[in-house]
């Protein structure tokens, strides 16, 4: 039998009646060398940023590509204002770019997405819909990681392990930077202005009413491959777990005290073995043995020491996150007050 709200009809497609603080979007996309995909992301994203009733811009954020990518971008702009670009000096980095994209965002809300069609615009209806319900940050929570190849997925899986288990901190299963940010949201995001950036990480922390909306992660469309190697991830995994934990740091002054111990137990036993059956000081192995091995333990921990130090570094120096090359479409500005959207 059928069940009654099968029969009920779905309300009609109409103006959505804009709600305070609630009139305009920005989309924020940073873009590593997508010439191939930009006018099928355009052509797909501009129907739904039509459809959703409210004010809206789309920010390309051209984090130092090579390819015709800021061409491209010129030309979108002629031909339809909406769509602003911002080209960095040179690739700084997808994490930067999303903060270059807050910081040119002038919307009451901003979603981010990325450029290759792996994030599927339609879902940007569901995001705002969530918005007006009242959450502040809505994510988009992938239902599977098919996408991705084998060896992507299991280092994801050990990674969100691991960092959960130092950080504290859960991050929501299968989110990343696909979503929506309220104003407020963004502006707590913006007041960090930390160079090495783990966003996923800022998310979480930054706190607010949040909710998922899943979504299915298709292949990429322009049948490339993606911009982050093995060699990015350990860095980017590297870099979220050093900004938002100092268990490594910590945890040498547990393993001293276990090896000190251990060695402790050694020395007394040795010291009886001598006293009861005599002998002298035989066991050139253990000799090596233990010298290598403290030998390692002491580097590890000075590495671990050094991969603080390093980022401190980076943050001490307090240079600019990112250097902009050419802004198209929107003016430089410091604060969203100075060029609200229309
Ligand atoms: N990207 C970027 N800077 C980088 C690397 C990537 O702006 O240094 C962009 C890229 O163009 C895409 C998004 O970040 O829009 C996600 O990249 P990709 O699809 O390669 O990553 P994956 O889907 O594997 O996470
Ligand atoms: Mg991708």
């Amino acid at each position: 039998m059928l069940s009654p709200e099968a029969f009920i009809e779905p309300l009609p497609p109409g103006p959505v009646t804009p709600r305070e603080g609630k009139r305009s979007l920005s989309v924020v996309i940073p873009m590593l060398n997508e010439e191939k995909g930009l006018d099928a992301l355009v052509a797909r994203l501009k129907p739904v940023l039509d459809g959703c009733g409210l004010v809206w811009e789309v920010i390309f954020i051209d984090d130092g590509s090579r390819d015709a990518t800021p061409d491209i971008l010129r030309r979108l702009n002629t031909e339809d204002r909406r769509l602003k670009g911002v080209s960095f000096s040179r690739n700084f980095g997808k994490e930067l770019a999303v903060a270059a994209g807050l910081d040119h965002a002038t919307g009451d809300a901003v979603v981010l997405m990325d450029a290759d069609l792996q994030h599927p615009p339609e879902i940007i209806t569901a995001f705002i819909a969530k918005w007006f319900e009242g959450y502040d940050i809505v994510y988009g929570q992938r239902d599977d990681r098919q996408a991705d190849s084998l060896a992507r997925r299991a280092f994801s899986k050990v990674f969100y392990g691991a960092f959960k288990a130092m950080s504290g901190t859960t991050l929501p299963d299968g989110a990343g930077d696909f979503r929506l940010l309220d104003r407020k949201a963004v502006d707590a995001l913006r007041q960090m202005r930390e160079r090495v950036r783990f966003n996923k990480g800022l998310y979480a922390w930054i706190g607010f009413k949040s909710t998922g909306v899943e979504f299915h992660v298709p292949p990429r469309h322009d049948g490339g491959v993606s911009r982050f190697n093995l060699r990015r991830l350990w860095r980017f995994a590297l870099d979220g777990l050093v900004s938002f934990t100092t268990m490594p740091l910590r945890v040498w002054s547990y393993v001293g005290v276990i090896v000190s111990a251990l060695a402790f137990v050694y020395i007394v036993g040795f010291l009886l073995k001598m006293l009861l059956y005599g002998g002298g000081a035989s066991g050139f192995p253990t000799l090596i043995i233990s010298i290598l091995f403290l030998g390692g333990v002491q580097l590890i921990s000075l590495g671990v020491i050094g991969e603080y130090l390093g980022r401190m570094y980076e943050e001490v120096k307090g240079r600019p996150l990112y250097i902009v090359a050419d802004r198209i479409g929107v003016g430089e500005k410091e604060t969203r007050q100075e060029a609200r959207l229309s």
